[in-house]
């Protein structure tokens, strides 16, 4: 029994025992990780069991492994530091922990956190290893996204301030333990702020994205390019050797910037400033590498942009002058110390000063006269501008008023407006109660606008121009080309003049773009009836390229530079002009332009024409030949065909581009039909001459050119004349319709009082009686037609008043006016007197007043 009882309980005993290996097994199956056992015992450590998570994960069947070592899950991608731990635990028959990248069957990477542990039996003899895999694919993504996320700018994917920091303190690292050096690079976009407020956030973006890649694209690897924020990007140049690699970096980046940038379908021509410093020169730690380089920077931006600098110690001394100028721009207003300077412009056609632009200039006690490029920034960023602007705008209204009642001839002041001063509210009001204090005529001020400020908010924009227009102000763009709007969609706006920039004015007699550019400007600004200032004029050769291509007025120191409202008057009083005469002379002899590769057929061509009186100019190449276009009002180009650089059609083409009114002419021994019919067809060419030529037939054909390039130039100041009579025209008919306005309310005015007058006079208690020299009743009042009331006749107005009025009355309306007293025929006693009209108006006659007489009547 005892022994049944032992079995018995054996049994009971081995079923307890499977049930718990069941549920183990059970719960192995529903475990979330993988979960595997290897078998130690046999060589190469096979699988021996897989549970169903394993199959889920990597996606392998268990019928699939088993048998196979686990190393299968790398895919051979054994070059992980976790898997040295995981042999050494595997060799050591210990626990082991591992992160490892596993690839599932179907190739894909999951990482996989992996822990081991040996499996002992009685005798502790390691005869297995358990194995927990747990997939983190999904957090090991998520953490490197936020790493990124603190790492890199999400516009640009380039590396943020963040590991720029990380990245420079690791290359300064490097090289102090090498002595070695580093550059540091702070770029800045030039005038980034315009894209962003003329096509908007948007665009903005994009054109970062593309700067961004073009930085990237052409810097070394090792090399950082990070952005900073904004248009901000600062590069590291982990390892120089000299000073002039670094030069030849920024030149790199420069040169870079030179193509266009493609927007939503705008080209952008964007540029950057760089400010470099070095280590160890420049500073020894980031933060004074950074700062020393962005002061660099700010240098860079004062040099007028597009340009590099390294750093030196003076700068920051400027950055601390800045500080001050801000500071002491707060005063300035209250104390006084700002002054406007007035610089003429003149009429290129007659000479004559047009107009003047204010400038505002601040004279700092310790500073001296500040430029207002300097402390105008700083006042748009403080808001100053505003109460600044409007100074401005008051003080050169009143000063223009007080030149007209001076008796200097009354011409135009234009105001520049800056953006902040245009988003105000009541600039209208501003500007109407400014006109209104100063008694100004409207239109004699002109507003001067940047495009880009007009690009912002276009339809309040357009609004705000339009009320002002309304009232008689005049629109100008000014720095014209500078920023990104088209001249077709200036249609919308109400404007009346193009300033050119000066910076196309720079070296229009010498840069083809520039000058076809400056042309372009003025032929279509003229389409659109708008009038064209060239600024920043400062030579003979400008003005007078600028006059021969028909721009209408120009500002700069070649005439005058901007002067103090004292030495402006006494130009007014000597009534100074521009001298036209060279200009005039340059253009009434005919100037001829020969192009030749050949030295000898110059000297005979010239000796032949020399005697037609014409001026000659000579180029052996079609370099020189555009130089001297620029400079000279050509009418008529010979040119040779077959030269070294290009061919003469080729240039002729070009030249038709650049000057179309030239008249031009290919004299050549070589015939290339096809290439000569086709630049005849395209009117690239006016004639083909031949070599050897015939010198009578020759001259006769330069004869025949200067005649047609004569008679298109008539023309051409024909309708240059025709246009300014027609904007005199316009401005006279403005003028005649602000009159007939002003007299047609004076006139409804007139007729207000006249009929309240008239109202007045029914009400009062007293008779009036008008009567005119011809003796008719022309006015009666109601108490007048009540006191005559039953005396038969009706109403007064219209009789004779010798009929109906008894004849003292009519007596007195005849003679002198005392007061007399009557009795009527209905028994009413009044007093009564006439005064004799026109006093104190027009009319003539003579008006009897009658009132009744109460006591006089008891
Ligand atoms: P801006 O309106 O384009 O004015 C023309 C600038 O060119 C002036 O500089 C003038 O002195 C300069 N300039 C004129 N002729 C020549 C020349 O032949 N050669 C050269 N190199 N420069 C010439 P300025 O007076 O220093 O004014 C600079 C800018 O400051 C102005 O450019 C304007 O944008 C701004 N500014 C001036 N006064 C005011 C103001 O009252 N309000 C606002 N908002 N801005 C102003
Ligand atoms: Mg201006
Ligand atoms: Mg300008």
């Amino acid at each position: 029994i005892s022994h049944l009882v032992t079995v018995k309980e054996d049994i009971t005993e081995r079923k307890r025992q499977e049930e718990k290996l069941r549920l183990w097994e059970r719960a192995i199956d529903s475990s979330v990780n993988a979960i595997l056992i290897t078998d130690a015992s046999q060589p190469g450590n096979p699988l021996i069991y897989t549970n169903p998570a394993f199959e889920r994960i990597t996606g392998y069947r268990q019928e699939e492994v088993l048998g196979r070592n686990c190393k299968f899950l790398l895919n051979e991608d054994t070059d992980q530091p976790d898997l040295e731990e995981l042999r050494q635990a595997i060799h050591e028959q210990c626990e082991g922990h591992a992160l490892l990248r596993n690839y599932r069957k179907d190739g894909s990477m999951f990482w996989n956190d992996l822990l081991i542990a040996p499996v002992r039996d009685e005798s502790g003899k390691v005869t297995h290893f358990i194995g927990i895999q747990n997939d983190v694919t999904e957090r090991k993504n998520y953490e490197s996204q936020l790493e990124h996320q603190a790492n890199y700018d999400t516009l640009t994917e380039l590396p943020n301030r963040n590991l720029l920091q990380d990245r420079l303190n690791q290359a300064l690292a490097y090289v102090h333990r090498h002595e070695r050096s580093l550059a540091v690079l702070f770029i800045d976009l030039d005038y980034f702020k315009n894209i962003n407020d003329s096509l908007g956030h948007n665009a903005g973006d994009r054109l970062l994205k593309q700067v961004a890649a073009r930085l990237a694209g052409c810097m070394r690897e090792g090399d950082t390019v990070s952005r900073q924020g904004g248009d901000e990007f600062v590069v590291i140049l982990s390892d120089i050797a000299a000073e002039e690699d670094v030069t030849l970096v920024t030149r790199k980046i420069l040169h870079i910037m030179n193509d266009p940038f493609e927007v939503e379908g705008h080209q952008l021509f964007v540029t950057c400033s760089i400010g470099v410093a070095l280590y160890p020169k420049d500073g020894v730690d980031a933060g004074n590498l950074l700062k020393n380089a962005d002061a660099a920077l700010y240098r860079a931006k004062d040099q007028g942009r597009n340009n590099a600098q390294f750093y030196n110690a003076e700068m920051n001394v400027k950055a601390l002058e800045r500080l001050m100028l801000e500071n002491n721009l707060r005063h300035a207003l209250e104390r006084n110390e700002f002054l406007l300077h007035y610089q003429p412009r003149v009429d290129l056609r007659t000479g004559e000063i047009t107009g003047m632009e204010a400038l505002v200039r601040w004279q700092q006690p310790e500073l001296g006269l500040v430029p207002p490029l300097r402390f105008i920034p700083v006042a748009e960023e403080t808001g100053l501008i505003v109460p600044l602007g409007e100074w401005v705008l008051r003080t050169a209204c009143a000063q223009n008023k007080a030149w007209q009642l001076a008796g200097y001839k009354p011409v135009c002041v234009a105001v520049n407006l800056s953006a902040r001063q245009f988003k105000q509210q009541d600039l209208v009001k501003v500007v109407t109660r400014i006109l209104k204090e100063t008694e100004l005529d409207s239109t004699y001020l002109e507003l001067e606008l940047t495009e880009s400020l007009i690009m912002q908010n276009v339809e309040a924009t357009i609004a705000t121009l339009t009320e002002l227009k309304a009232i008689g102000v005049r629109f100008s763009i000014d720095d014209f080309g500078t920023g990104y709007s088209s001249l077709s969609y200036l249609k919308r706006f109400p404007i009346d003049t193009l300033k050119i920039d000066q910076s196309f004015v720079r070296n229009i007699t010498t840069d083809p773009d520039d000058a076809a550019i400056v042309k372009t400007i003025i032929s279509m600004a003229h389409e659109m009836r708008l009038r064209v200032i060239a600024e920043g004029v400062e030579t003979e050769e400008q003005k007078s390229f600028l006059h021969l291509r028909h721009c209408d007025e120009m500002q700069g120191y070649f005439f005058s530079r901007p002067l103090p409202a004292e030495a402006f008057e006494a130009l007014l009083r000597e009534g100074r002009c521009l001298q036209m005469d060279e200009t005039a002379a340059a253009l009434s002899q005919r100037t001829l332009l020969l192009l030749d590769d050949e030295e000898n057929i110059l000297t005979s061509l010239t000796r032949l024409l020399r005697r037609d009186g014409y001026k000659i100019l000579k180029a052996t190449s079609a370099s020189a030949a555009f130089d001297l276009l620029a400079e000279h009002p050509v009418g008529v180009i010979i040119s040779d065909q077959r030269m070294p650089e290009m061919n003469g059609t080729e240039f002729l083409r070009r030249v038709k581009q650049i000057y179309p009114d030239t008249v031009r002419m290919v004299l050549s021994g070589y015939t290339d039909l096809k290439s000569v019919t086709d630049a005849i067809n395209e009117g690239a060419v006016y004639r083909f001459l031949t070599k050897p030529w015939d010198d009578d037939l020759l001259r006769a054909n330069i004869q025949e050119a200067f005649q047609r390039y004569e008679l298109a130039q008539d023309n051409q100041r024909l309708s240059d004349e025709m246009a300014s009579i027609n904007e005199e025209l316009n401005r006279a008919k403005r003028e005649l319709e602000k009159r007939v306005e002003q007299k047609t309310s004076e006139a409804q005015h007139n007729v207000d009082v006249l009929q309240i007058s008239q109202e007045m006079l029914e009400y009062l208690p007293v008779g009036v009686i008008g009567v005119g020299e011809d003796g008719l009743i022309a006015v009666a009042n109601h108490k007048a037609d009540e006191l005559f009331d039953g005396e038969g006749g009706g109403p007064l107005v219209g009789c004779l008043a010798s009929e109906r009025l008894p004849a003292v009355m009519v007596e007195c309306l005849a003679g002198a006016s005392e007061r007399r007293t009557q009795r009527l025929e209905n028994g009413r006693n009044v007093i009564f007197w006439s005064h004799l009209m026109g006093a104190s108006s027009g009319s003539e006659g003579r008006v009897l007043v009658i009132v009744p007489n109460e006591e006089g009547e008891g």
